[in-house]
């Protein structure tokens, strides 16, 4: 059967036929391909069609498809069982590792995806602070935990309501929404609800409603607000955590968040997220303090294993090879498409991320997505698909280069590109 088959028996037995609506291509005006195999930077899809992939599942593969340590290691890891309920030592070599890189952490608990860790980062800093009230930022994605989908309110300022149905009034009123790049907006929160607030979430690369870096000084008043109202700063590193630098945005900017969540790379492709902090903080979570968190396959010993080997690659002669492949890259992308129709397109990008957007302008807020951008962005999406060039399947997910992206693979790209 192929791709289009596949999906066809899929939306027999699946909402929308996907396991997680960003697979679905809402608005290509194509069905999902079916992926059965992929290595290095490449993968294949059901029809044999190979692609370079500059999806690389959204962002976990920083080593590219099937890293040969972190294979290796896993498989010598299965061999010894696949999950104990019990305390083991992948988990502690793990946590142990993390915490002599980090410096702003000494305490870590492992979770199975990004949204556990951000829900449990909200949990910490209510039961930490004894307050009730998050902020959050509009263009800032924390995953599908109640209290993060929500937006600002259309009517009344200041008000905010879900961004998805399901989620009850009562929760979306706990969480007040900001603009990105207003610290005005924040510092005005801060004091009509004073006392209030836990905690301020913010990605600190927000990378998920395509790539609006923020400036290194609105990041240190966001530090200074937490400070001086008693309220924690919470980096939600998910996908920034590991890919920009070992330590993240925090590492970048030398900024020390209270709370950090990771995910994505952190577990090398396997189901894994943390969050973690300073003793003191984390030190609230059961079974020590009251704040109650657990979970069945929570530190799963092939996750922990394929976690640390990929980490442990990470120095920083990888990140600038990483970043090199990423430069040539995009500059091959920004060459073919001038001279075809896309040369209204920038790529705007940071280390390894890339989102290819028709703005030449700089941009650090939702409001200046120019509204072309899904129609633009399918022809884009179509012409590189067909051309074995395969792109994050939508107009607001961005694109991650790997260490597997090489010099052959770019020359391969050129020869997709112009061939
Ligand atoms: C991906 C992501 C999440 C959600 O992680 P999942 O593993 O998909 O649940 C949360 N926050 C950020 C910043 C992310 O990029």
């Amino acid at each position: 059967m192929n791709s289009n088959s596949l999906f066809e028996k899929s939306l027999n037995y699946v909402p929308g036929g996907v396991h997680s609506p960003v697979r679905s291509f809402k608005g290509l005006h194509t069905t999902p391909r079916f992926m059965k195999y992929a290595k290095g930077a490449y993968i294949k899809d059901e029809e044999d069609k190979e692609y370079i992939d500059f999806c690389m599942s959204f962002g976990p593969l920083i080593l590219g498809h099937q890293n040969p340590q972190v294979k290796q290691a896993v498989t010598a890891a299965l061999d010894n069982g696949w999950s104990y309920g019990a305390c083991e030592r992948y988990s502690l070599e793990l946590a142990e590792f993390l915490i002599n890189k980090i410096p702003f952490i000494n305490k870590i608990r492992f979770v199975n995806s990004g949204t556990e860790a951000v829900m449990t980062a909200i949990r910490i800093a209510r039961g930490y602070t004894g307050k009730n009230k998050i902020i959050k930022f509009d263009g800032c994605y924390h995953g599908h935990t109640d209290a993060m989908l929500i937006k600002a309110g259309s009517g009344l300022a200041g008000t905010s309501t879900s961004s998805s149905a399901g989620v009850s009034d009562q929760v979306s009123h706990d969480t007040l929404i900001c603009e990105l790049g207003d610290i005005q907006k924040v510092e005005d929160i801060f004091k009509e609800h004073s006392g209030e607030i836990a905690a301020v979430f913010i990605e600190p690369l927000p990378a998920n409603n395509g790539l609006l870096e923020q400036g290194q000084e609105y990041l240190i008043a966001l530090r200074d607000l937490c400070k001086k109202h008693n309220a924690l700063l919470v980096f939600d590193e998910v996908i920034s955590g590991f890919r920009v630098a070992f330590g993240g945005m925090a590492e970048i900017t030398g900024i020390e968040p209270d709370i950090v969540t990771y995910g994505k790379i952190i577990g090398g492709g396997f189901p894994v997220g943390a969050v973690a902090g300073k003793a003191e903080v984390m030190d609230v979570l059961a079974p020590i303090g009251d704040v109650y968190q657990a979970g069945t396959l929570s530190a799963n010993p092939v996750a922990m294993v394929a976690g640390l080997v990929n980490l442990k690659q990470l120095t920083p002669d990888f990140y600038s090879e990483l970043n090199q492949n990423t430069e040539n890259i995009l500059s091959i992308f920004s060459e073919w498409m001038n001279q075809n129709e896309f040369e209204d397109y920038d790529i705007k990008h940071s280390h390894s991320l890339f989102w290819p957007l028709p703005l030449k302008s700089p941009i650090n807020n939702p409001n200046m997505i120019p509204s072309s951008l899904m129609e633009r962005f399918h022809k884009l999406f179509q012409v590189l698909l067909d051309k074995g060039i395969y792109l994050s399947p939508n107009a607001y997910e961005v694109g991650f280069v790997s260490i597997a992206h090489d010099k052959k693979v770019q020359d391969d790209l050129k020869e997709r590109l112009w061939g």
